[in-house]
């Protein structure tokens, strides 16, 4: 990979700000899925280091929380700045490890770069309250303060804002961080703590353990006494797994879990909007993503002229490798997502729905998958209850309101939903009868630094970006003056 700063591709994990590999030196391939062709190889870190790492963090919080907000804020503008200036690099790393365009890439390092920015801000308005007395002789000041040593796991189809929007909040509140991004992405994790040397962050605060043994990393961070706080990103099955191990010492966690999002076309939709929405929704990221629409409910009355036009706007999607010009769509990222897809379609096509665009591999390579949708979707199917995480559009058709919510909230999960409608008063009874964390109107893309991205239900526990997102690395203590 030719990079404009070849320093950037760092392949060991990264220790007390050391770059480090397990004793035996193992090492773990990363694949570009556009190709399947090595990238590099990867330090093969274990519970070894895990432990090391959490140490480092440990003695590297005592001082990094005693500094001021203004300090601490003052590296984390350097930090951003240095991960802004290397946009280029970054987006490439991005793209040959993960497979979404360039543009994609280059727009998540912006998005995620804005949470090293916000959190910057943020770090010095971390308030707390002195609370009116019920006694004349007492004072009572509540304070918050750095929980302490933060453990975080995160998930390949966001390799840089997904690690940004857990590591800025808990630095900004004066915590040190070990972080586990996933095997199949680690070189934009290696990256960002490359840059984070560069910006000046004290040794032990920003740690990044790489391995291909996720449970026996996750292990240490989840039931090490201290770590304080544990927060993942990924799916609800490991993601509960994970909550269960933090009981062993109680730790605060923060959980973003799977999605099933709906997405609603109501009759009086602009459709325009609806159609670009949607597109954005289902398409981005080549459907990898949690908050993708996953079920597209079409009213009746407008179903055959929306499908026509939005069929016609799924076939002309442009698919290929991420680094080629004007490419929208990039590879899944393994063969497990096609044969997941694979499965849910033959299912899908077993209980009477059809396929009305694409349907099969694309003959870009071997992890490539047509933009395609499939109609006559019902709530026995397996698409209506699983994440798909492909570029497919499972479409259902509705008569009323009433049953499109009813359908809409049919789900364990409740991460985002979206609706498109023109009319005020239908938009605010739906948007409030979601149970959803994040509900997008005429919008298909909603996640910005300032608002709390989270989900209900089993989508997860607490919010990530927005003035809320810094909640989840404090603790509130209360203290009483008294004998006054
Ligand atoms: P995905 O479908 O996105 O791969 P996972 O939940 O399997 O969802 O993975 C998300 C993150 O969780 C990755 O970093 C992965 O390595 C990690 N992970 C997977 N299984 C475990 C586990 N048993 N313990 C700890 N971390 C795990």
């Amino acid at each position: 990979m030719q990079l404009l700063n070849q320093q950037l591709l760092q392949t060991q994990s990264f220790i007390n700000n050391q770059w480090v590999g397990p004793a035996n030196r193992a090492t773990f391939d990363v694949i570009n899925p556009a190709d399947q062709r090595v990238i590099t190889s990867i330090a093969d870190c274990g519970a070894v280091e895990t432990e090391q790492a959490v140490k480092a963090a440990s003695a590297a919080f005592k001082s990094w929380s005693k500094k001021t907000a203004k300090e601490r804020s003052a590296v984390m503008k350097k930090w951003f700045n240095l991960v802004s200036d290397n946009m280029d690099d970054l987006a490439m790393i991005m793209t040959t490890e993960q497979g979404k365009p360039l543009a994609e890439a280059k727009g998540e390092i912006i998005y995620g770069a804005s949470f090293i920015e916000w959190f910057a801000e943020e770090a010095r308005r971390i308030y707390g309250d002195v609370i009116p007395t019920p006694l004349n002789d007492r004072r009572i000041i509540a304070t918050k303060q750095p929980i302490g040593v933060v453990a975080a796991i995160t998930p390949w189809n966001f390799p840089v804002s997904m690690i940004t929007r857990k590591i800025s909040p808990a630095i900004a509140a004066g915590c040190t961080v070990v972080i586990k991004p996933a095997a199949q992405t680690p070189l934009s994790a290696l990256a960002l703590a490359y840059l984070s040397k560069e910006a000046g962050f004290p040794d032990g605060v920003i740690n990044i353990i790489t391995s291909s043994r996720a449970a026996e990393v996750g292990k240490v961070m989840t039931e090490h006494p201290l770590v304080q706080k544990f927060s993942f990103t990924g799916s609800t099955k490991v993601g509960k797994m994970l909550m269960q191990q933090c009981a062993s010492t109680v730790k605060k966690v923060s959980l973003e879990l799977g999605g099933n999002a709906p997405l609603i076309v109501f009759d009086d939709a602009n459709i325009d909007l609806a159609i670009k929405g949607t597109l954005a929704s289902k398409y981005r990221n080549a459907g990898q993503t949690c908050v993708c629409a996953n079920r597209i409910y079409v009213q009746e009355n407008i179903y055959d002229s929306f499908m026509e036009r939005y069929k016609k706007a799924v076939t002309a999607l442009n698919v290929g490798e991420g680094t080629k010009p004007n490419v929208e769509i990039g590879p899944l990222i393994d063969e497990n997502a096609i044969e997941k897809i694979n499965r849910l379609m033959n299912d899908a096509l077993e209980r009477g729905a059809t396929i009305t665009a694409g349907g099969n591999k694309h003959e870009a390579g071997k992890l490539f998958y047509q933009p395609s949708i499939i109609e006559g979707c019902n709530s026995e199917m397996a698409v209506s209850r699983e994440e798909i995480f492909g570029p497919v559009s499972a479409i259902y058709k509705f008569r009323t309101d009433e049953e499109a919510i009813q359908m809409a909230n049919n789900t364990e999960y409740g991460l985002a939903a979206y609706f498109f409608t023109q009319n005020i008063g239908r938009a605010i009874r739906v948007a409030e009868a979601l149970d959803y964390g994040i509900v997008g109107v005429n919008e298909g893309v909603v996640s910005h630094t300032e608002a709390p991205f989270g989900g209900m239900k089993e989508s997860g526990i607490g919010r990530e970006g927005s003035k809320y997102g810094i909640e989840e690395y404090v603790e509130v203590k209360y203290v009483c003056i008294g004998g006054l």
